[in-house]
């Protein structure tokens, strides 16, 4: 219970004005190496933009309100959890803090916020000093912040986006490993937002070196082929999505669709009935053009809609199945 906690008090900063405005706290606190600190007091020196995000990792995880039941449920914890923690491994840095400490430190974040709606929470772990992973750096113990903001849900808002297949290809698991959720795989999903607004599309699917469907910028892509769901498999140069797990066993379990992992030419995007994106930001959310050619009758299709409605339900609890993906915030 929030009264129950003791928040940590607003101590009296150094009186310097920072160089840059600190973007002003959506809530109160966030949590740092092991303690709730105030947003404003969270702030590091200037030297250290850049490098130490190169080694970067971090988990984008939603919290969504139910306000019948005055319950803030978040979404797939564990599993993201295990992911940071896989992140992390393959960072080679070190487990300084486990996915238990590391999950009530975010359960107590949403607590000492008294955290009321709908929120996006963001534990991200980086490492200070040689940032070119020399032995001496091995055996520096990360740094773990963990922030939460509000965000509104875009489910069920009937919303849709065009796409582009990118010119430049997805990175490979030879160079960047796509399937981890690294900082620096945003440089590449940088490369093709960008080409993709300055085309006028809103988002950019990348193929991958083979020359397959790989997924967007920041989500994962399913399409329907004839009552068929079909996804690229997680060799595809595809981050392991959460949600794209979801979404293939909501489909399976719940509508009794046949849901196919399997390699997705680029032409099969254009000859779809139906393509939406998934992803914690993304949702899910329909595609109705790629590359100017109208997927299906040029709205959201029936299973997508089918499916962005019981991913709402289950979500946010309205559905009561599936409570293991939900943890409630007592
Ligand atoms: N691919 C990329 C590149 C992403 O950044 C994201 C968002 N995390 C996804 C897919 C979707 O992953 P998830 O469902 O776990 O949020």
């Amino acid at each position: 219970m929030v009264d129950q906690l003791t928040r940590p008090e607003a101590t009296e900063g150094p009186g310097i004005e920072p160089l840059i405005p600190i973007a002003p706290a959506t809530f109160p606190y966030l949590w740092f190496s092991g303690r709730q600190v105030p947003w404003e007091q969270a702030t590091v020196h200037v030297t250290l933009v850049g490098w130490p995000s190169i080694g970067a990792v971090f988990e984008g995880i939603r919290g969504y309100w139910n306000a019948e039941q005055a319950a803030l449920y978040i979404f797939r914890l564990r599993e993201h959890m295990a992911r940071l923690e896989m992140s992390m491994k393959l960072q080679r840095m070190l487990p300084r803090f486990s996915a238990a400490e590391l999950t009530a430190a975010l359960l107590d974040l949403c607590r000492v916020n008294d955290a009321r709606e709908d929120v996006y929470i963001q534990p991200l772990a980086f490492t200070l000093g040689s940032m070119w992973g020399s032995r001496a750096a091995m055996g520096q113990l990360p740094e773990v912040f963990i922030t939460i903001r509000p965000i509104e849900s875009d489910l069920l808002k009937e919303r849709s986006l065009t796409a582009g297949v990118s010119s430049w290809t997805r990175i490979h698991d030879r160079a960047l490993p796509p399937r981890i959720k690294a900082i620096p795989n945003y440089a590449n999903s940088r490369l093709g937002s960008n080409e993709a607004s300055r085309h006028g599309y809103d988002v950019p699917i990348f193929l991958n070196q083979e020359g397959t469907v790989a997924e967007s910028s920041g989500s994962c892509i399913f399409i329907v082929r004839k009552g068929e769901v079909v996804t690229p498999p997680v060799t595809a140069s595809i981050l392991e999505s959460i949600t794209r797990d979801s979404v293939i066993e909501l489909a399976r379990t719940a509508l009794s669709l046949p849901v196919h992992e399997r390699e997705v030419d680029r032409t099969e995007l254009y000859a779809s009935d139906e393509i939406f994106l998934c992803g914690t930001s993304m949702e899910v959310t329909p595609v109705t053009e790629v590359d100017g050619y109208q997927i299906g009758a040029g709205r959201s299709g029936e299973i997508t809609g089918r499916i962005e409605r019981l991913f709402h339900d289950v979500a946010r609890g309205i559905d009561s199945r599936y409570a293991h993906w939900r943890t409630r915030v007592e």
